[in-house]
């Protein structure tokens, strides 16, 4: 995909983080090929997991993607850090819109101690050192924080997230 748009003045800070979900997202974000050359003229990119490995989100960022649903404690503290830290917020994707595949496993009956039970065998008293400590129920981005931006899909195409970013001034 090529773009060729003027510079962005001032550049913004772009942080993306992945929680529950299947990296898609962050995919068809680096689909964006050529363009993220022109995006790396517009915006620096202070955290991400395609960037480093830097778990620390930092502050004053001004525009968050996140992808992924809500699935974890430690998930949920980081969607309240962003939150906390950035300007505006995008749920990138199905899953960070609506839970999506992320949120099946709300379906069971027996709730998060029979889908462990089932799916991995590990009692709900045992998960603790397995397995993250996983939320009762996999919760949308906007049950957890204010959300201002939506882009549905799974994954949203790559034009869709640039056209997305090219609005934000
Ligand atoms: Fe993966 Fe689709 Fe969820 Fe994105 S919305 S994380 S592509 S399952």
């Amino acid at each position: 995909m090529t773009v060729a748009l003027p510079p962005l003045e001032p550049r913004l800070r772009l942080a993306t983080v992945w929680l529950a979900g299947c990296s898609g997202c962050h995919m068809s974000f680096l689909d964006l090929d050529e363009a993220l050359f022109t995006l790396a003229e517009r915006f620096d990119l202070v955290h991400s997991p395609v960037a480093s490995d830097r778990k620390r989100f930092p502050e004053g960022v001004d525009v968050c993607l996140v992808e992924g649903a809500v699935a974890s404690e430690d998930n949920l503290a980081m969607a309240r850090r962003l939150r906390r830290c950035s300007r505006l917020v995008v749920a990138l994707g199905d899953c960070a819109l609506n839970g999506n595949v992320t949120a099946l496993r709300n379906q069971h009956p027996d709730g998060l101690a029979g889908m462990l039970q089932r799916c991995w065998g590990v009692p709900a008293d045992r998960r603790d050192g397995v397995l993250p400590r996983l939320l009762e129920r996999v919760l949308p981005l906007h049950a957890v924080i204010r959300v201002d931006h939506v882009l549905p899909g799974c994954p949203p195409g790559p034009e869709r997230i640039w056209t997305l970013l090219e609005s934000l001034r």
